[in-house]
């Protein structure tokens, strides 16, 4: 689900904590600072051609909040207008906004920044429990015909398919609460990416027309993320399947749609059927860490002619040497290292986190006993807090190392300027902010 085209990256990502290393996927994009989702994940990088806002924006504060120059009654009565000249009917829009109100905690939630991180460590954990990974083991072997049905039409591997659904809602346990109107229309009133959220709204209307779902039974996250894909409705629109055949695509109350829903999407997003989704790998000594950035994608055998070497007792992925990979430090150049493939960065189109992307991959592993890893997190080196990326930022900037705008995202200008802040000092130029390199610089 997530959201934006202006500087903020998907939404699920404004909740961010942990910066990590910026991937392809994630340079593509106008910003992209690969952060953590603190709490559960918001829908994620299920890309929407945002048109422009539909309505005239409210003037914007500093801090890129809007401030509502109408009431939400008068906003509600323009943007009514505004749907049924896209082609929603007056009892639809009618019937979804009967006693629809402001919802506070969703402009709460919207706003919030938190100050302090989640390590990657702790996250993976999380997301990789020891509960879940039981749960979905189960379920693989519940829905074995659905999931080989649906492997044959969409030519996506099932283990892939059921870490996606443990990630995004705990294999539907948790899909949110919120009516997905009223936290849209929230949004699109004083939300800070407005034009997104009209567009989110206008979305999510043309699925009641369509008569998926009630207005009463569509929920989802405060962000508008719904079902137990946490598909935001532009991707619902786009993706979203009836797999089962009952003429309904639900994805709230249907396992078969719900897979298939998200099978189509990672078909989209150029999923290869038996690929691996990388390895975790070690760096030799001496190794130039400015290769570490996502961008650099070469061969797996150039990676290994390069010194690139896989943990002792495991072995490359039968057929993966000529494949292309990108090197992955989480955690900078102290912490595991894997290389990356196109896999990857298709779980990088559903959510625009390294850290979600590498917790589906290692779930999907985890079904099979597989999954763990080799390399140690740097626990004694927890992420910096909000205060101190935005105080990292403002130094690296005096000191002439162009880190952007100080906003506390670590995205590609910010990990550039590290870098070269790391490499004046002779240290490891992986791009990763440590307390250590901020105590350099003050
Ligand atoms: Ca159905």
């Amino acid at each position: 689900m997530s959201l934006r085209r202006s500087r903020l990256c998907p939404l699920r990502q404004i909740i961010a904590a942990l910066s990590l290393i910026a991937l392809v996927a994630c340079a593509e994009k106008p910003t992209a600072a690969d952060t953590l989702p603190l709490t559960q994940p918001l829908p994620g990088s299920q890309q929407t051609k945002t048109v422009a806002p539909i309505t005239t924006l409210a003037p914007m504060s500093a801090d890129g909040i809007t401030v509502p120059s109408q009431t939400f009654a008068e906003w509600q009565s323009g943007f009514r207008a505004q749907a049924l000249q896209a082609g929603i009917r007056p009892d639809i829009f009618d019937r979804a906004f009967a006693n629809v109100t402001l919802d506070p905690s969703v402009v709460t939630a919207d706003r919030s920044q938190p100050e302090f991180s989640r390590p990657i460590w702790e996250y993976l954990d999380g997301a990789i429990s020891p509960t879940r990974v039981r749960r979905g083991q189960g379920l693989l072997s519940q829905y074995s015909d659905v999931l080989t049905r649906i492997e044959q039409r969409y030519g996506v591997d099932r283990q892939a398919l059921v870490a996606v659904w443990g990630m995004e809602s705990s294999f539907g346990q948790i899909q949110g609460d919120k009516s997905v109107i009223r936290s849209l229309a929230t949004l699109a009133y004083e939300g800070r990416r407005p034009g997104f959220a009209q567009d989110q709204l206008i979305a999510a209307l043309q699925i009641l027309q369509n008569g998926d779902i009630t207005p009463e039974l569509m929920l989802g996250s405060w962000a508008g993320a719904m079902g137990q894909t946490q598909f935001i409705p532009t991707t619902y629109n786009s993706h979203a399947v009836d797999f089962d055949g009952d003429g309904r695509r639900d994805i709230w109350n249907d396992a078969a749609d719900a897979l298939a829903s998200t099978a189509n999407y990672l078909q989209s997003s150029g999923w290869q059927k038996g690929q691996p989704w990388g390895f975790e790998v070690q760096l030799p000594q001496g190794f130039d860490y400015l290769l570490a950035d996502g961008s650099q994608r070469k061969s797996v055998a150039q990676w290994l002619a390069m010194g690139v070497s896989l943990p002792p007792g495991s072995v490359i992925p039968a057929g993966s040497d000529q494949l292309q990979a990108a090197l992955l430090l989480p955690a900078g150049y102290r912490g595991p290292a894997f290389l990356v493939l196109d896999n990857f960065r298709a779980i990088l189109k559903y959510n625009n986190s390294s850290a979600y992307a590498l917790g589906v991959s290692l779930l999907s592993q985890r079904f099979g006993g597989g999954g763990y890893l080799q390399g140690q997190w740097p626990k004694d080196d927890l992420p910096l807090s909000r205060t101190e990326r935005i105080e990292l930022q403002t130094l690296l900037t005096a000191k002439g190392y162009d880190a952007g705008n100080p906003d506390g995202i670590i995205g590609a200008n910010t990990r550039k300027a590290i870098r070269s802040a790391q490499a004046a000092q002779s240290l490891p130029a992986d791009g990763y902010p440590t307390h250590k390199l901020l105590e350099s610089l003050r």
